[in-house]
């Protein structure tokens, strides 16, 4: 199916102008196909002229144009041709359109623990064709009336405000213009929690087997947006414009959340069956943030193409954590930016598929899905913290403003939303653009006696300017902290001459700039001793971001990161740095940067950190005490090898206070016991017996796929690969344990037939579910030059699609830094 190019929007958009779209949907006729009927009312710029319209039905019965019937059979390529058009037109199609199972389009999934039916709708970037007939592009928005039969029994929401008309019928009132692809319909007998804010009805629903926990989150969850619409309203000066605002939490999302005008989706992993730690609510209090911000930046206001993606995506990124810092609880929101986000985009930075924040070519709307990833998050995030550090937050909100009233309800580019700044700050910002937003790549920046250098990438050059602060810090106190702003290559940093013996100098402190940190010699030596106490958690990201980095880039020596990790990691406060860094440790360092007969005794290192923290968190008081004894727990149930005591904590016994009765956390520890093959089949029978949940439901199958026997490894494959009813996440579930693998042996017949099982995902997935996936099927465990050989020919196929083939690339390009360390500091050991 071709993607729609750009040209060809550019096109359409000279020629059209849409005036209103009617859909009716009929989801209540079984459970793979859906009834959809669509009238689009619109304008012809040129009268007599030709255009298509974009629809990908399993069934097309009837079309007719201003009246006169066309042809269905004409319908190819998911493009219908529209000819001699009127100055005024009305196109109306019936079709019968097919529910999606990976999350893409209308997906429709069966809650196992009750059997319930629940269909949400997820037409980013292109599937809204698969739902109706439409001009699938963002720059031709539209009214959208949308009617819904379902059953009675079902809560049906949208954009629009729903009124129940008659049993079994919704209608959502008439919207203000929105792009195809913000149109949703969430349908199912969800749980709900109504409220209202300054005029704002407000709505939390989820599945209804989590109805407890909904009610028990839904006043936090309020709570968080009340505060949100409150700053939001106060900065932008512009009330929020789409009536109603609905959060719908559903099954089986892809993103982390959606933000359709009125009703934005969230995965609903977010709604806590179990213990939630600070950094897991921080996550989805951000995410609220985040989608909120969309509903100016995004929504009111959307890019013209896609290739501006990242303009949505880093003002959210950027707001929503200025936003959680000013509005709520979470004053030390950026650490959690700082230690979770950015350590994504640096990987990204890192991989092969980097690109600049903006302007990387979109010439089809499929390739800009691929730029949708920590480059347009955090980096773009961090770009704009420097861009306000550049002209002044007053300009930066007053630009912002000004474009928001420039173009709403409309579109808008980089150029307009740049010339907004320009005239707000009154400064060029062509050069600044050009090296910050145009060109990929991170500085390195240093410091040594008392001067910061600043060195560009070799293959991305730009005479980036920087505002960034550099402290020093010894025997647990600060020192110094300087304000630089860097404007050449060498910058002097008075007042910090030198590193104090044991003591630590973090250029960068303050995680104000996107920059990799390069460590000096004195500073990396004290680090194993000086960083459990030192004072400042935003520097402390910065030397892990910092020392992580330089592992991946085979600059420093895993082991001393594993040191750093057994000293400091107990001390740490924050959890959001406890677990990423936890995960760090068990999902890279270990299995990919070590070799393998020294990665049981570092895993026994994690374990002893984890059961160091576990002893201290009972002395530490309240919420924060509960949370280090969470992630100690996990952490020690993830790595821990001690087959009785995972037998006892499995039963309930001797685990924390806080994680009884917690299903998540004892899955946790199942898994450990699988992966150790200590687990039979009928105790993974009993344990999914006992949670029917889809949370155990997909657990359950990560368990199976983690054990290491030649029987479990080949089911997991033939299920893979067989298996159609497994969704995008019961994939993802799979493909995660599946090399899990004591023995590397055991799963290295596999390595060859990766790129089969690839393609034949990607034929009943989307590239947004399947390249998630392709990730995890990647052999990247299997550290060798014979593994890095068969990635390397994965992509000479020619059956690959961009995301998949994007996918493959990144990840093989991670086995090459493993390899490149080892061969670095092992001399090429395995
Ligand atoms: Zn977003």
């Amino acid at each position: 199916m071709p993607s729609l190019t750009r040209t060809e929007a550019v096109a359409r958009a000279a020629l059209l102008r849409v005036d209103a779209v009617d859909v009716d949907l009929d989801l209540d006729r079984g459970d793979e196909l859906f009834g959809s009927r669509t009238t689009i009312r619109f304008g012809c710029r040129a009268p007599g002229s030709a255009t298509f319209v974009d629809l990908r039905p399993r069934a097309l019965h009837a079309v007719a144009l201003n009246g006169t019937p066309l042809d269905p059979a004409s319908l190819a390529d998911g493009r219908l041709e529209l000819a001699d058009l009127l100055a005024d037109n009305v196109l109306e199609v019936e079709a019968t359109m097919a529910y999606s199972h990976d999350g893409q389009g209308l997906h429709r999934s069966v809650d196992p623990a009750d059997g319930e039916h629940y269909v949400y709708g997820h037409l980013f970037l292109d599937a809204a064709p698969t739902v109706f007939a439409c001009f699938d592009q963002p720059d031709l928005k539209a009214p959208y009336s949308v009617a819904v039969s379902a059953p009675a029994a079902w809560t049906v929401l949208g954009n629009g405000a729903a009124t129940v008309v008659a049993p079994g019928r919704t209608e959502l009132a008439t919207t203000l213009p929105l792009a195809t692809y913000f149109v949703t319909v969430c349908a199912g007998p969800y749980a709900s929690v109504r409220a209202e804010h300054d005029g704002i009805p407000l709505g939390v629903h989820a599945r209804r087997s989590l109805a407890p926990y909904l009610h028990e989150q839904a006043e936090h969850l309020l709570e968080t947006t009340r505060a949100c619409f409150d700053h939001y309203h106060r900065l932008f000066g512009i009330r929020y414009p789409f009536g109603e605002y609905h959060q719908v939490f559903v099954p089986e999302f892809n993103a982390g959340a959606m933000e359709n005008p009125g009703c934005v989706t969230f995965r609903d992993t977010m709604i806590f069956r179990g213990a939630a730690t600070p950094d897991q609510v921080i996550s989805r209090s951000g995410t609220i943030a985040h989608e909120m911000a969309h509903m100016w930046f995004g929504d009111l206001v959307t890019m013209t193409w896609w290739d501006d993606l990242w303009l949505n995506e880093s003002f959210a990124e950027y707001m929503a954590y200025r936003t959680i810092v000013e509005v709520t609880e979470f004053t030390d929101a950026w650490v959690e930016f700082g230690i979770i986000r950015k350590l994504w985009g640096y990987a990204a930075e890192r991989a092969p598929s980097t690109h600049p924040v903006a302007g990387a070519p979109a010439p089809d709307a499929l390739s800009a899905l691929g730029n949708f990833d920590g480059i347009s998050y955090a980096k773009g995030a961090s770009v704009i913290r420097q861009l306000i550090a550049y002209i002044g937050d007053e300009a930066f909100v007053a630009g912002v403003v000004q474009h928001l009233r420039s173009h709403a309800y409309g579109n808008g580019d980089l150029v307009q939303f740049l010339a907004a700044m320009e005239s707000a700050s009154g400064r060029s910002l062509a050069a600044w653009s050009r090296a910050w937003l145009e060109t990929a790549g991170a500085d390195r920046l240093a410091v040594d006696d008392g001067v910061l250098t600043r060195t560009p990438p070799a293959t991305h050059p730009a005479d980036r300017p920087h505002r960034l602060d550099v402290a020093a810090f010894a025997n647990g106190r600060e020192l110094a902290r300087v304000e630089v702003v860097v404007e050449g290559e060498r910058t002097p940093v008075p007042g910090i001459v030198s590193t104090p013996v044991g003591g630590l100098v973090v250029p960068n402190a303050g995680d104000l700039t996107w920059a990799e940190v390069s460590l000096d010699p004195a500073t990396v030596a004290a680090l194993p001793a000086g960083m459990a106490d030192l004072p400042d958690p935003q520097a402390r990201t910065v030397l892990w971001v910092a020392l992580l980095g330089a592992v991946h880039r085979a600059e420093i020596d895993p082991r001393i990161a594993l040191d750093v990790f057994a000293e400091a990691w107990p001390h740490e406060t924050s959890s959001a740095v406890l677990s990423r860094t936890a995960l760090a440790m068990t999902s890279r360092v270990v299995p990919l940067f070590l070799p393998r007969g020294e990665q049981q005794a570092a895993l026994d290192r994690v374990a002893g950190a984890a059961d160091e923290l576990l002893r201290r968190a009972p002395w530490v008081e309240g919420a924060r005490g509960d949370a280090l004894a969470v992630v100690g727990a996990r952490v020690w149930a993830a790595s821990g090898c001690e087959v009785d005591r995972l037998l006892r904590w499995a039963a309930g016994d001797g685990i924390p206070t806080v994680l009884e009765g917690d299903d998540d956390f004892r899955w946790i520890v199942l898994r450990r016991l699988a992966s150790l093959n200590a687990l039979s089949e009928s105790e993974i029978e009993i344990a999914a017996a006992a949670d029917r949940s889809l949370a155990g439901s997909l657990a359950a199958l990560g368990v199976r796929a983690v054990r290491p026997t030649a029987a479990a490894k080949e089911w997991a494959w033939s299920a893979l690969h067989d298996d159609t009813q497994l969704s995008n996440y019961g994939a993802l579930a799979v493909a995660g344990g599946f090399w899990m693998a004591p023995d590397p042996e055991l799963v290295r017949p596999y390595v060859d037939k990766v790129g089969d099982l690839v393609v034949t995902l990607s034929a009943r997935m989307g590239d947004d579910a399947v390249s998630r996936v392709v990730a995890a099927i990647h052999p990247t465990r299997l550290v060798d030059d014979a593994t890095a050989e068969s990635s390397a020919a994965l992509l000479q196929r020619d059956d690959l699609t961009p995301g998949v083939r994007r996918a493959l690339v990144d990840a093989g390009h991670e086995l090459g830094e493993a390899l490149a360390s080892r061969r670095r500091y092992d001399g090429g050991r395995s």
